[in-house]
Formats: C-alpha cells, sequence, structure tokens
C-alpha cells in the first residue's frame, strides 16, 4: 500500500477557533510575508498563496479592503486585481507549464466562499490528468510541491512581472 502524507492537512482538519479577526485583514498587516506566504504587494491588492490549496500553485489575489463584494471595489482596485491576476497566470505558466487554468471568486457561503467577508481571487493551475481517482474516490487530494518550494519558486518571478507597474 502507498501512503501520502499531507501534514498539512491536520492544522485544517483540527481548525483553529481561536483566531480572531479576518486573515485576509490580518495577514498583510503582520509583515512577515515569508511565513504568511504573501507573494507580492501592490498598490490596493496583495497575492497569497493558498495553504489549503486545490492545485500546486493556488494563488489567491486579496485587495487589502476588507470587502464582501465585487461591487464594493473602486475602479483602480478592480483594475489592479486583474493587471496582477494576469502576472500571476504568466509567472505560473512560466514556473509550472500548467495546461490551464481555474480562477474564480466565491461571493457567499452558498457559493462556496470559505471566507465570504473578504473577497478573493483564486487562480488554480490545472494539468492534463490531474484529477485522478485520488480526489474522486479518495476524497483526498495529493500536492506534489511544498508550499515553502512553491512559494521560492514564484515570489520573484511575480516579482518581475509586476516591477514598475
Ligand atoms: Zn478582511
Amino acid at each position: 500500500m502507498d501512503i501520502v502524507w499531507a501534514p498539512w492537512r491536520m492544522a485544517y482538519i483540527l481548525g483553529d477557533d481561536h483566531i480572531e479577526g479576518c486573515i485576509f485583514c490580518d495577514k498583510p498587516r503582520e509583515e512577515r510575508d515569508t511565513e504568511n506566504y504573501i507573494v507580492f504587494r501592490g498598490k490596493s491588492c496583495f497575492v497569497i498563496l493558498n495553504a489549503f490549496p486545490y492545485n500546486n500553485g493556488h494563488l489567491m489575489v486579496v485587495p487589502y479592503r476588507h470587502c464582501s463584494s465585487l461591487s464594493e471595489l473602486e475602479e483602480c482596485e478592480l483594475s489592479e486585481m486583474m493587471t496582477v491576476s494576469a502576472a500571476c497566470e504568466r509567472s505560473l505558466k512560466e514556473r509550472m507549464q500548467p495546461d490551464g487554468f481555474n480562477l474564480g471568486i466565491n461571493l457567499g457561503k452558498v457559493a462556496g466562499a470559505g471566507i465570504e467577508s473578504h473577497l478573493h481571487l483564486h487562480l488554480v493551475p490545472r494539468w492534463s490528468g490531474d484529477t485522478n481517482f485520488m480526489p474522486v474516490v479518495g476524497n483526498t487530494k495529493v500536492i506534489p510541491d511544498s508550499l515553502e518550494h512553491t512559494y521560492a519558486s514564484l515570489r520573484p518571478v511575480v516579482e518581475a512581472q509586476l516591477r514598475g507597474t
């Protein structure tokens, strides 16, 4: 029998009911970008690795402002979210050569938002055959790379893509 180690799942399974506030507000304020996997900071939004990724390289583009819907954002915030998302797409292509992407925003719990009060855009790279028997039958997702390695690999590329914007 093969064993797949996925130790980061335990933090998710056990949860942490003691975290106050909003992680998307708190993390950029902490000034610990490496520990928090903040890949890039823009003027109105930042890019962070999803700590519980659907796939390798799962990034989120998040406005600093605590807003729950697109309609609350100013035009410059909406514009930067898309510019930064495009740079993330290019960076993931350069580093990971995915065959495609899923981009999505879940507004509201009913739509699947994990943190519904603070808008975030998911960028999930996809590879042919990345949906296999593990998630379909075993309800288990295997992420072949560590968050630390993914972060170290992506951060300089995203920064280079967005330098001067
Ligand atoms: Zn927030």
